[in-house]
């Protein structure tokens, strides 16, 4: 069979998807090969197809038990011999693996990475007839990269105990840093590389602040995607739980998913998400690599993830079928303030001080207003034109802006006269003439600014300084005071205007007049 031929019979498709044959004749070519591809863009295909042109097996590695899994499943569901070894089998089992492996039977072994620091295993491999090396999800090699593992490390032996055997290379996302890493690391031979397009134009990306605790926002989102299958990101196990609690009350079918609970709930909720007996997962980013369903049509992000590595692989889950899909992340300034807590609290190595930059990024994304796919494929070293329609930013009518110096200067006058020493909250409840004890108690009903802002909602005041953070203009320190920055004081005096898209300040209701 040829490989056309060998599409149709064993895969089912009549022709290959760009970048697929170019891969495909690489491997064949004994080449190795370094594939950068979105997800669902169809990478499996290509270390499988050459394989079934191939007499031996090809070994394939990957990280987690469930993906292996699936991937044998769906590979014998075709007739196809595959088999995975892992350190959940027992002995017999592992026995009779070994009995198929040596009989030259089986196609494709899938193995964890630590079964290649298993002395008894790599004799083992020695004395079968490989084709080539797969480092599926291979960006797990690189420190640089966001799912650094230890055990991917230890892949640096392929090269040097089979020399001559190819590997072929595979991820859905990586800078040129991290593809420079996986290259080093894997020791691959002038390899091919093969970078496909970040841009998914089946999916619609948006970014908005958060309202309060955003379930508001959430629910109006929910209402456009009625019946449909969706993920929903939180931060905490405890959110994941709340969130889905809420949902539940409304109707929904939504069930919670982190790593607290125990594996059989976790593989129950799973697989009726897979089934679509459950619509909705409200889950942690342990809800991840190896979910294989396509049809997701939604992926919401309730609040800051930590880099736009993570952020893209989460949003890639939508519409891997190719059918339009939506994503939506809600974020506000005291995300960035807990992801700094997170990272302060990692011991002193050069990841950390990467770590900040990473975030400096997706904080970047987040309040950018330009084309959202563009920014984000240009963080990914490529170059894409803008989507048009296919983002908040660029679908939006020219952006309407309001000028909020007056209240920027209100704000920062307000910090500036109270030592510079309380929350938000406190600074927003001066402004707006609020009779708490508090402030009495603190003389603060005194100040010049008291009661100068009611013209804006206690919420609109939090948007305002959010805004102002997102400039630079303050700072939190600690116990969440907020300072003025430099140009925070260069704002004060009237030295630079400060505008804010008017969607922003107008989504909010007018808070209720505040009985003082
Ligand atoms: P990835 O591993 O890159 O995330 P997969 O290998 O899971 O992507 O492929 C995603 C989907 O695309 C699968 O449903 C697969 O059957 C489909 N697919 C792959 N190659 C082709 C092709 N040449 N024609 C049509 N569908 C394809």
């Amino acid at each position: 069979m040829n490989k056309i031929e060998t599409l149709e019979h064993y895969f089912g498709h009549s022709r290959f998807r760009p970048l697929q044959e170019e891969v495909i004749d690489a491997i064949m070519a004994k080449q190795d090969v370094l594939m950068i591809l979105p997800t669902g863009g169809g990478k499996s295909l290509c270390y499988q197809l050459p394989t079934l042109m191939m007499k031996g097996v090809t070994v394939v590695v990957s990280p987690l038990l469930a993906l292996m899994h699936d991937q044998v499943v769906a590979l014998r569901a075709n007739g196809i011999p595959a088999v995975m070894l892992s350190s959940m089998q027992d002995m017999e089992e592992s026995q009779m693996i070994e009995k198929q492996l040596r009989s030259g039977e089986v196609k494709f072994l899938y193995v964890a990475p630590e079964r290649l620091t298993n002395g008894y295993f790599l004799n083992l491999l020695h004395q079968l007839d490989i084709n080539f090396f797969v480092i599926d999800e291979a960006h797990c090699v690189s420190e640089w990269g966001h799912e650094f593992r230890e055990n991917y490390r230890r892949l640096s032996l392929l090269k040097e105990q089979f020399a001559t055997i190819p590997i072929a290379a595979f991820t859905a996302t990586a800078t040129k840093m991290v593809e420079e890493d996986i290259a080093a690391n894997l020791g691959l031979k002038a390899p091919k590389r093969v970078r496909g397009s970040l841009f998914r134009e089946n999916l619609t990306i948006q970014a908005k602040h958060r309202i309060k605790d955003g379930r508001e926002q959430l629910l109006a989102f929910l209402k456009q995607h009625e019946g449909e299958s969706g993920i929903i990101y939180t931060l905490s196990r405890k959110s994941t739980e709340s969130v889905a609690h809420f949902l539940q009350n409304q109707g929904l079918e939504a069930r919670a998913y982190h790593a607290g609970l125990s594996t059989q709930e976790k593989n129950s909720t799973y697989q009726d998400f897979v089934a679509d007996r459950v619509q909705i997962v409200v889950a942690t980013i342990a809800f991840g690599m190896g979910i294989d369903k396509s049809n997701i049509r939604f992926v919401v992000h309730m609040t800051m993830p930590k880099t736009l590595e993570n952020y893209y692989q989460e949003i890639g889950r939508a519409g891997r079928d190719g059918l339009e899909s939506e994503t939506l992340l809600l974020f506000s300034a005291s995300d960035i303030v807990q992801q700094k807590m997170f990272i302060e609290d990692l011991p002193e190595t050069p990841y950390k001080e990467h770590a900040f930059n990473k975030l400096e990024s997706m904080v970047r994304f987040a309040n950018s207003e330009n084309c959202r796919h563009q920014s984000v494929a240009a963080y990914f070293d490529d170059r894409i034109n803008v989507c048009g329609d296919k983002c908040d930013n660029c679908s939006a009518p020219a952006s309407q802006k309001v000028d909020i110096t007056t209240a920027a200067r209100k704000l920062l006058s307000a910090i500036a006269r109270t030592d510079q020493k309380f929350g938000l909250h406190y600074v927003i409840d001066i402004l707006r003439g609020s009779k708490e004890q508090r402030i009495l108690q603190n003389g603060h009903d005194k100040l010049t600014v008291y009661g100068i802002g009611e013209e804006y909602s206690k919420s609109q005041w939090l948007t305002i300084g959010d805004k102002l953070l997102e400039i630079g203009a303050l700072s939190i320190g600690e116990f969440k005071v907020y300072k003025l920055t430099s140009f925070g004081v260069e704002v004060l005096k009237g030295e630079h205007h400060v505008s804010l898209k008017e969607s922003r300040l107008s989504i909010q209701k007018a808070a209720p007049k505040r009985k003082v």
